[in-house]
């Protein structure tokens, strides 16, 4: 059935940039085999699901939105998909993505954007925008996508879908191609809030591949969902409602605000005085790691190498300049010049120290709530088009997703509403570390 959903709608939407229908449906009668005998491998056994190109896939192409990985094709699967794959879960195919996870539209990608199913002269938002635009479209149960600052909760709230970036270390990073290693984070993104509890259950793992994998057990998402907010208290951060939002977004997140009062909640005014500092912050730290992480695609060991150069040098120049596109481009020379011997203690040293005060924002509002309510983004899914031209404009839109980034911390988007043109809007619920089980229940709470 989600095969041909894909066939009859993905024409238009354009979120998948291959499938692997044989693989899903090999996957789909072994699932099938277990639950007939009684035996399903996990309770999402033989629900299709698509992945985001970020995410390595054993004999099936992956090149994270870019020219530079045409014709990769991974010899191992990441860890995450593994472990879906083992709970018996059909991977329909490979989503669509801003290149190297860099944007927030999806027209970054070098196979062309993705559009949003509400409308389609609209963007899915990104990175993770192909990702958004297949489950909200209905073509597969679930995606996982990645979050470095934003990009899992902002296409989940221009696309009307639950969307989840855990806390950094709670899933597995291994054999997911990196952006900026200090702040990427692996997460579902699905139409409900249960079903999202229910991905994270099969991921959230400790793995000794990956370095930087939290030791710590991961609870059952499941038990508290439907124990609601009564007596919880909600911080409402002054500094995230601000000038040049969308009217239609301000008011429907503090409606929602006001349910959750009616839900027995108390809202807390906060402040996270350093909020106009994440932009700047993560914008220096993001593009200074990118710088290094790509260093990789030299054309000598994956995808794409320049074939009429002469020498070396002209090899890897080549290959680079017609590899990566403008935005991919740009963040490396911005992360370059952050890191070079002059500048690196007046740009990059600076930066982390900001980001330590940011942090500290949050440990300080956090000794007097138990979850920090916003907008997740100051605006609606806008036209295709329009800010393409304009990369700061493109970067302003992640000023409430990325310090939760910079701090580490957990961060869910969910359906809140809709404007006056019925475009969805979402309501951004931020957590303390690891405590992704009260998220996911101050958002079922509303649902
Ligand atoms: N839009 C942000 C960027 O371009 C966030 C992307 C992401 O979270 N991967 O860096």
């Amino acid at each position: 059935a989600c095969l041909a959903r894909v066939a009859q709608v993905d024409g238009q939407v354009k979120a998948f940039l291959r499938l692997d229908e044989k693989g899903a449906l090999a996957a789909a009668e072994a699932s099938d085999a277990r639950r007939k005998a009684g035996n399903p491998a996990s309770p999402l056994d033989g629900v299709p699901i698509g992945l985001k190109d970020i995410f390595l896939t054993e004999g099936v192409e992956t090149t994270c939105g870019s020219r530079i990985l045409q014709g990769f094709v991974p010899p191992y699967d990441a860890t995450v998909v593994r472990l879906l794959k083992e709970a018996g879960l059909p991977v329909l195919g490979k989503l669509n993505m801003d290149e190297f996870a860099m944007g927030s539209s999806n027209e970054g990608s070098a196979y062309g954007p993705t559009h949003n199913p509400w409308r389609l002269d609209r963007t899915p938002g990104g990175s993770s925008g192909g990702s958004a635009a297949a489950v909200a479209a209905r073509e597969v149960f679930g995606a996982l996508g990645t979050d470095t600052g934003g990009s899992i909760r902002q296409p989940a709230a221009f696309t009307n879908l639950v969307g989840l970036k855990p806390t950094y270390g709670r899933v597995s990073r291994y054999g997911v191609i990196a952006y900026a290693s200090s702040l990427d984070q692996v997460g579902p993104m699905t139409r409900t809030v249960a079903d999202t509890a229910e991905l994270l259950q099969l991921i959230a793992r400790h793995d000794p591949l990956d370095s930087t994998s939290a030791p710590t057990e991961a609870p059952d998402y499941r038990a508290d969902l439907e124990s609601g907010v009564r007596g919880m208290r909600l911080g409402v951060p002054r500094e995230y409602f601000i000038n040049g939002m969308d009217p239609d977004v301000e008011s429907t997140v503090r409606e929602a605000m006001k349910a959750y009062e009616r839900l027995g909640a108390t809202l807390v005014d906060v402040s996270l005085p350093h909020t106009k500092y994440a932009l700047a912050t993560y914008y220096l730290l993001a593009p200074a790691e990118a710088s290094s992480n790509l260093a990789r695609y030299d054309g000598v060991r994956y995808g794409v190498r320049a074939k009429d150069a002469r020498g070396l040098r002209e090899m890897y120049g080549q290959t680079r300049e017609r590899g990566f596109g403008a935005e991919v481009k740009r963040r490396i020379m911005l992360g370059t010049y952050a890191l070079s011997a002059g500048y690196y203690d007046a740009y990059y040293v600076h930066a982390q120290k900001v980001r330590t005060l940011i942090r500290e924002d949050f440990s300080r509002a956090f000794a007097q709530v138990d979850a920090i309510l916003s907008p997740t983004s100051p605006v609606v899914a806008f036209k295709l088009g329009d800010k393409v031209d304009d990369p700061l404009a493109m970067y302003l839109m992640d000023v409430f997703t990325l310090p939760c980034n910079l701090a580490g911390l957990p961060g869910l988007s969910l359906p809140c509403g809709f404007t006056k043109k019925s475009m969805p809007i979402g309501l951004q619920i931020l957590g303390k570390p690891f405590d992704e089980a009260r998220l996911l229940r101050i958002a079922r709470a509303f649902e």
